[in-house]
């Protein structure tokens, strides 16, 4: 599976200002792809990467929140040629769904609309997936586990408190992205910091991880830094994810 980042932006300040581009990951697999979750800026990047829409066949929302999911009906209309070709299929949360993420004259476009529930595996044509159970966070919203062809496991941990079950949930995951919002945690902001990142990854040892969804304490601590600070504490391979970076897993 390939994997780009089409933007590495986190948090609102760095979002609103575009300090990194907020576009999302871009999964291929098997010349499909599957895009996960296209905040503001998506479809700029996608034309910019010259990423065929055509090639587009699944959209995942983890949650609500406009950081993941602003150009969803711009890539909805774009791939179904406004709305004329059935195509596509999405998976979001109830919550997302019901507070009309997705415009309604939309919705039968979609050759398929899934609800994420905690637990659940499902089923993005070829590629396999599995919900966590619901993160901590201020929207319903869920980490993931893809199941790739070679037997190996991709997590995304997408924006949450740490808890302790998070280890249990991402466990056997040889590739993680991880949304490291923070540098350093802040009294009820449910998004993770270096030391919860710390924390998990000394448990859950993947063979490679990609942080990601940078916010402004991350940006000042630079991200590469604090990659290279995660790796060598730990001796496992940590990088930091930056707009435009394509990675080959398999
Ligand atoms: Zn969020």
């Amino acid at each position: 599976m390939e994997v780009l980042f089409l933007g590495t932006a986190g948090a609102r300040y760095v979002v609103a200002r575009q300090l990194r581009a907020s576009g999302g990951l871009v999964l291929v697999l098997n010349d499909e792809i599957t895009l996960l979750d296209p905040g503001p800026g998506t479809l700029v990047y996608l034309s910019k990467y010259k990423i065929s829409l055509n090639k587009i066949k699944n959209l995942i929302l983890t949650h609500k929140h406009l950081d993941h999911s602003a150009d969803l009906n711009i890539l909805v209309d774009a791939l179904t040629e406004g709305g004329l070709k059935k195509k596509g299929r999405l998976f979001l949360p109830e919550e997302a769904l019901k507070e009309g993420i997705l415009l309604p004259y939309l919705k039968g476009s979609l050759l398929e609309i899934q609800i994420l529930r905690e637990h659940q595996e499902y089923m993005a044509g070829n590629l396999r997936f599995r919900t966590s159970c619901l993160l901590v966070h201020n929207a319903e919203n869920y980490g993931l586990v893809f199941y790739l062809p070679s037997g190996n496991k991709l997590g995304l941990i997408s924006d949450t408190a740490y808890f302790e079950e998070l280890k249990k949930e991402f466990e056997g995951c040889d590739f993680l992205i991880m949304n490291l919002v923070r540098y350093e945690a802040k009294e009820g902001v449910l998004h993770l910091s270096f030391k919860d990142a710390k924390d998990l990854l000394a448990t859950l040892k993947p063979k490679l991880t990609i942080i990601t969804h940078f916010g402004m304490t991350m940006l000042q601590a630079k991200p590469s830094s604090v990659a290279k600070n995660l790796s060598e504490e730990l001796s496992l391979k940590v990088i930091a994810a930056f707009d435009g970076l394509k990675i080959s897993l398999s």
